[in-house]
């Protein structure tokens, strides 16, 4: 029970909606005397109002919320498993290279201690040796191993450029999105 402040005697059971100025609590004897252009609501219906608007704009929607964010964290799941194979990509092309060199130097090795007495030696290892001894084998087999190493360094500096590439306007974007009115 809220007595009006007017009238002592009578109870508020009505709330003026009008957008002006004025105690909004009203008894049936303002209700005659108040100037409106919207007609006051009776308690009872000004809550219920209220409540038909929650629903309308789903401020209580807990549903649309855990969709949103399953969806999200799906396509961020998915992001990060792309990077992941692309870097695994890196990883396994880097790796296969240097099995690779590290074959041959074998094989240049093995070539010089399984020949140590050359006089035993088949003339098509001898040759081997000599050119590597005289030839250009060896400096030739240098310098591509310098020119792979050369290639790996530029791909990392270029994967780590691009990714602070992507970190600052991924910063920028991220300040736009997550930025609320209140
Ligand atoms: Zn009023
Ligand atoms: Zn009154």
């Amino acid at each position: 029970m809220y007595q009006c402040t007017h009238h002592p005697n009578c109870q508020v059971t009505t709330i003026c909606i009008d957008s002006h100025q004025c105690n909004r609590k009203l008894c049936h004897i303002c209700v005659y005397e108040h100037k409106s252009s919207k007609r006051p609501l009776p308690i009872e219906l000004f809550q219920d109002r209220l409540t038909e608007k929650v629903n309308e704009y789903k401020l209580d929607d807990q549903q649309q919320q855990l969709t949103i964010k399953t969806i999200l964290k799906s396509a961020l799941s998915d992001i990060e498993e792309r990077i992941r194979k692309l870097h695994q990509q890196v990883i396994d092309d880097i790796n296969y290279t240097l099995d690779k060199i590290d074959q041959q130097d074998q094989q240049y090795i093995h070539l010089i201690y399984n020949n140590a007495n050359p006089i035993e030696s088949q003339n098509s290892d001898l040759d081997k040796l000599v050119d590597m001894l005289e030839g250009n084998t060896l400096s030739n087999w240098d310098a591509q191993k310098k020119s792979y190493q050369m290639k790996f360094t530029k791909a990392l500096n270029w994967i780590v450029q691009e990714m602070n590439m992507y970190e600052q306007r991924f910063q920028v974007e991220m300040k736009n999105i997550s930025s609320i009115d209140q």
